[in-house]
């Protein structure tokens, strides 16, 4: 029987859960295959990269992963990474907002756009009693009538007032998504806010309903709702590059364009030669798809084009305990757009982890606002260490300059889901219901989390097995 041959396009976690996915499958079902992985870097895992340096274990890109979505810890479990999953600080409760330089806890209950415990949000400072007031007269606002998706901004205005917005969900929103949640799909970050309105016509009155109250823990006391891995979120990618072939790979291969020959197999084109396969897996974010299409479907390529990736950027900074004249009680805090920061959260990863730093010293991480970014590719790198070294300082009472910094710059690296997502993804599937043989998974179609991306690449990989007949 001659071997069913499979390319996948991109090495992040998307494109490895598939690859990985498959070979199981393949194995299962006795299906000759052979896996192909494009990657036009020289390692595989995407955004996730972790760092050690002088004791300091250093992310890169993500430093977590949540497990109310299940496929991430599934993967763990069934790759044995389980004795190196370590749960976030269970002595910690709260993370903070920055408001005129002091550290405020968010209101216990507060879930992403709303509150869920009315007395923890009402003594809150973080609000004037004007908009605590606003927030509180949610019960009557009259729920929306239309069915077409709207903004996560206009929909928390609407519903709570601007208060609410501003001070306490727009920090949370882009501490997650580092866009305006002006910009951002209602129906495809938080569908289940559209749900509550649209169910009970209040999200107050929905949480007095048990269904819909925020998760606490999930899988009982073993876990935390996040988790990490002791050696870093890389250990996920190292493990399952290690259940692959290393004849799999191909380094330094960016693929420039798909085409299709008579026999209805696709033809990968690369730097220098073309190759031939069965079936595609594009496991890649939308703007990285998009020229692919470019002559085999203009229309797709337009389309995935229009969802454009966003720019990330993280700042490493390790310091003596001692030079830190702040308690770091908490996971970090997020920064309200009007503190004018050039950064737009902060975490604690020394306290959020263990084995983050050595004894006697802590590690902080910060993620560059939109603002900062900016500054970043107008000032340059060092300048932009400087500054955000400057502004972390006068928050967190640090004296003296971190004895290790690094910076980390993603081009292109989120794919936030815009006001109107979904329906470009329906278009997209349908689009890609002429091309047989093609799966898209990754970051910027269904969800952006890693279990996210894990699901997607299952997902298409076992697409690509049933399709084998
Ligand atoms: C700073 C940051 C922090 C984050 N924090 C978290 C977190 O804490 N928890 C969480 O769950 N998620 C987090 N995320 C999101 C999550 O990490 C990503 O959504 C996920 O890792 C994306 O994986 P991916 O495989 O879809 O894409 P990517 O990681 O972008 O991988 C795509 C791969 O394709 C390659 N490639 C691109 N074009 C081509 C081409 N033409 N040919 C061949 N190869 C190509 C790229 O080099 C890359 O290796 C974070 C993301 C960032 C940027």
């Amino acid at each position: 029987m001659s071997s069913f041959k499979i390319a996948i396009i991109g090495s992040g976690i998307s494109g490895l859960a598939a690859a990985f996915r498959l070979q199981e499958m393949a194995v299962e079902k006795k299906i000759p295959l052979t896996i192909r992985l494009f990657e036009k870097k020289a390692r595989a895992g995407g955004v996730i990269q972790s760092f050690f340096s002088n004791g300091f274990l250093l992310e890169a890109g993500p430093d977590s992963f949540i497990i109310d979505k299940p496929s991430g810890l599934q993967l763990c479990q069934k790759l044995n990474l389980d004795s190196q999953l370590i749960p976030t600080n269970p002595n910690l409760k709260h993370s903070f907002i920055l408001k005129r330089n002091q550290l405020i806890p968010v209101p216990e209950g507060f879930f992403l756009l709303a509150p869920s415990k009315i007395l923890p949000f009402m003594f809150s400072p973080l609000l004037p009693l004007s908009g605590k007031l606003r927030a509180g007269m949610e019960w009557m606002i009259p729920k929306r009538i239309s069915d077409s998706d709207e903004s996560i901004g206009s929909f928390v205005e609407r519903r709570f007032g601007k208060d609410i917005l501003e001070n306490i969900a727009q920090p949370l929103i882009s501490g997650i998504y580092n866009i305006s949640p002006h910009e951002l799909s209602l129906q495809a970050c938080f569908p289940r806010f559209r749900e509550m309105e649209t169910h009970h016509g209040s999200i107050l009155r929905s949480f007095l309903k048990s269904s819909y109250l925020p998760p606490k823990r999930v899988s009982g006391a073993r876990y935390s709702l996040f988790l990490s891995f002791k050696q870093g979120m890389e250990t996920l990618v190292t493990a399952l590059v290690s259940k692959l072939s290393p004849s799999c790979f191909s380094w330094n291969t960016p693929i420039e364009s798909i085409q299709r020959n008579s026999d209805r197999q696709w033809i990968l084109k690369g730097p220098q030669k073309s190759i031939t396969f069965d079936q595609l897996i594009i496991a890649l974010p939308p703007v990285h798809a998009a020229p692919l299409f470019h002559s085999l479907h203009p229309d797709l390529s337009h389309l995935l084009q229009s969802m454009p990736s966003q720019e990330a950027a993280t700042l490493n900074l390790a310091y003596p305990r001692a030079s830190i004249h702040h308690p770091l009680d908490g996971f970090g805090f997020v920064v309200p757009e009007k503190e004018n920061k050039h950064f737009s959260g902060c975490t604690f990863a020394s306290r959020k982890f263990d084995f983050r730093s050595p004894e006697s010293f802590e590690l902080i991480r910060l993620f560059l606002s939109p603002r900062g970014i900016q500054y970043f590719h107008e000032h340059g790198e060092t300048e932009t260490i400087n500054l955000l070294i400057n502004e972390i300082s006068q928050i967190l009472h640090i004296s003296g300059t971190p004895m290790l910094s690094q910076f980390h710059y993603h081009a292109q690296a989120m794919s936030p889901f815009r006001v109107g997502h979904l329906e470009k993804v329906k278009k997209i599937q349908s689009m890609l219901k002429k091309l047989p043989g093609i799966e898209i998974c990754g970051n910027g179609f269904v969800g952006s989390g890693i279990p996210d991306c894990i699901h997607s690449g299952t997902q298409s990989a076992e697409k690509i097995i049933q399709s084998y007949g």
